[in-house]
């Protein structure tokens, strides 16, 4: 039996339970990428590489070098630029493509959201009176809040945001998801905090700050996702695995398309 190929693009929760789930599987040989943006990334039971491929060319040269069988892009709804390169590398490659796409968190009845399309559109949105600000949009995209400083900021990230990214009196709190609706209350109300602000990343994991914003009635500036290219896509790990079952099943070791 030939075991199939899979590069595994990651940086989320369904790369990570993606990689669990593989491992051990002979029927795949499996390796996650990642861009190398966490400090200390979890430790994972399949071969891991780190680091960026060099643009979509960089990756298709990696696909044929490689002899990768099938790409499953599993990343971030905003990490937009690696899965436009997926797809062009791909096609380059003659290599299958899956993609893992998170649904988004929906707007309900009870929420206060005002949904912006991007991170200067989000400063907009905070207006000019001064607010307590809970950012929980990672450490990369802090730049634009500097032009909003009448503002104080409670920033929520996985690892330190770079000093210079920081405006006034910013408290930092490094804490990694998964989070529960009452420390996300407890910390809005401990912080005194008027307003959040948020991607739309969808998912489990950090979904309690959303209701614990709805129980206080707190507004939400809600931030949308990004484009990202139209490919044969589920929306779980575990839809995935059975995508690949199925090439694997196809293949003998020249898998068709999705
Ligand atoms: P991006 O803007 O789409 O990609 C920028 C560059 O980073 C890509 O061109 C590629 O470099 C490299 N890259 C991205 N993902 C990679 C991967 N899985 N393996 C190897 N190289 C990768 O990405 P981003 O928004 O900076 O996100 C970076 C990573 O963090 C992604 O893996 C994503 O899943 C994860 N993440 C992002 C967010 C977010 O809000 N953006 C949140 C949580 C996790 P080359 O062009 O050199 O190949």
């Amino acid at each position: 039996m030939t075991a199939l190929k899979v590069l595994i693009l990651g940086g989320t929760t369904e790369a990570a339970a993606l990689a669990d789930l593989l491992a051990g599987d002979i029927r795949f040989d499996t390796t996650l990428s990642l861009a190398g943006r966490t400090q200390t990334p979890r430790r994972f039971p399949i071969p891991t590489r780190v680091g960026g491929f060099g643009g979509a060319d960089g990756l298709a040269v990696h696909l044929r070098e490689q002899q990768i069988d099938v790409v499953v892009d599993a990343t971030h709804p905003f990490a937009a630029v690696i899965s436009q390169n997926a797809l062009i590398a791909a096609q380059s490659a003659c290599v299958p493509l899956l993609a893992i796409r998170r649904p988004p968190w929906l707007l309900t009845a009870d929420d206060r959201w005002t949904c912006v399309a991007t991170m200067p559109d989000a400063v907009t949105a905070l207006g000019v009176n001064a607010s307590n600000v809970l950012l929980t949009i990672g450490r990369q995209d802090l730049v634009p809040f500097l032009e909003a400083q009448q503002h104080c900021y409670v920033i929520r990230s996985v690892d330190p945001p770079a000093m210079a990214s920081l405006p006034p009196r910013a408290k930092i709190i490094l804490a990694r998801g998964p989070f529960d609706a009452d420390s996300e209350r407890r910390l809005l109300q401990e912080h005194a905090i008027d307003i959040l602000v948020t991607k739309n990343a969808g998912g489990t994991a950090t979904v309690a700050k959303l209701t614990a914003a709805r129980q206080l009635r707190l507004p939400v500036i809600m931030i949308d996702r990004p484009a990202k290219p139209d490919v044969p896509a589920v929306t779980t790990a575990s839809d995935a695995i059975r995508q690949l079952e199925r090439l694997h099943a196809q293949s003998s070791g020249t898998p068709r398309g999705l």
